[in-house]
């Protein structure tokens, strides 16, 4: 844990200092060694049954907040009381997630903290996520009629990061016409470079390799980290329900959860140009 109570006071790790859990008032013990990251050791079992302990990258989220937004503990209607790793200012709770978790457990806790967001770290399966093309934005007339191929559509073989799509409307006409084929005109994204920019929202197709699903069916939004400045949220495209990712700046993200109050209204228009 990053904080403990010395003297009533919440305070990060002091070496020898006596201190007591910030939830059950037990015994914490500072480690403040050379090498291993300053944190506080329960004693005994951690009495949050949730907790896991830190890595530099889930202290380094945390540190992006201020100090009272730290180590929140949350009580349910039921009595059950758990520790988020940040509670905004505006209210949203967000977990910060090193660890692979079953969907049981990630159920449990979308129910417990209800307003709250994901931050998963992506490193541990990095080589396994690619980014694919964009999309455009799904608001506009042209980009409705787009059908595009799947990334993980086996028609193109091997990873095929460039974007391929058929148009709904002429796909309309040839059945209209009764040709009863499967064959219709072929589009590619690289043909039209200009208008496919101008769409850009941040949306994009993703290949993922073995994807962890209790983070493809989480009901709370996903944002992965791969530890650049850019993050990127688990979505669905709503014209053909492709699984998506939308590309979201790390610096909007901590922005709007310093300003919005639920987790929905979260960077929701990350590219929007006004
Ligand atoms: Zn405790």
């Amino acid at each position: 844990m990053q904080y403990a109570l010395i003297n009533g006071v919440k305070s990060e790790a002091v070496a020898g200092a006596d201190a007591t859990c910030l939830d059950c008032g037990r015994k914490t013990v500072a480690k403040c060694g050379p090498i291993v990251m300053h944190h506080w050791a329960h004693a005994g079992r951690n009495c949050d049954s949730w907790w896991e302990n830190e890595t530099q990258w889930h202290r380094d989220w945390k540190n992006l907040f201020p100090p009272e937004c730290r180590e929140i503990s949350h009580t349910a209607p039921s009595g059950e009381i758990h520790r988020a790793d940040i509670k905004a200012p505006g209210g949203i709770y967000v977990e910060i997630q090193h660890s692979a978790m079953t969907q049981a457990e990630r159920d449990s806790r979308e129910q417990f903290y209800d307003n709250m967001i994901w931050i998963v770290d992506g490193t541990p399966f990095s080589s396994r996520f690619h980014l694919h093309h964009s999309l455009p934005d799904p608001s506009l007339d042209w980009a409705q009629d787009c059908a595009w191929f799947p990334a993980r559509n086996p028609l193109q073989g091997a990873p095929f990061p460039e974007g391929m799509y058929q148009k709904r409307s002429l796909i309309a006409e040839d059945r209209a016409r009764g040709a009863a084929t499967g064959m219709h005109l072929m589009f590619f994204q690289r043909d039209e470079e200009q208008k496919f920019r101008e769409a850009y929202t941040g949306h994009h197709q993703y290949l993922w390799k073995r994807p962890h699903s209790t983070w493809i069916e989480a009901r709370k939004p996903v944002y992965l980290d791969f530890g650049s400045d850019i993050l990127f949220r688990l979505e669905t495209y709503p014209i053909g329900n492709l699984p998506s990712v939308r590309v979201i700046t790390k610096r909007q993200l901590i922005h709007d959860l310093h300003e919005q109050n639920y987790a929905e209204l979260v960077c929701l228009s990350p590219y929007d140009k006004n």
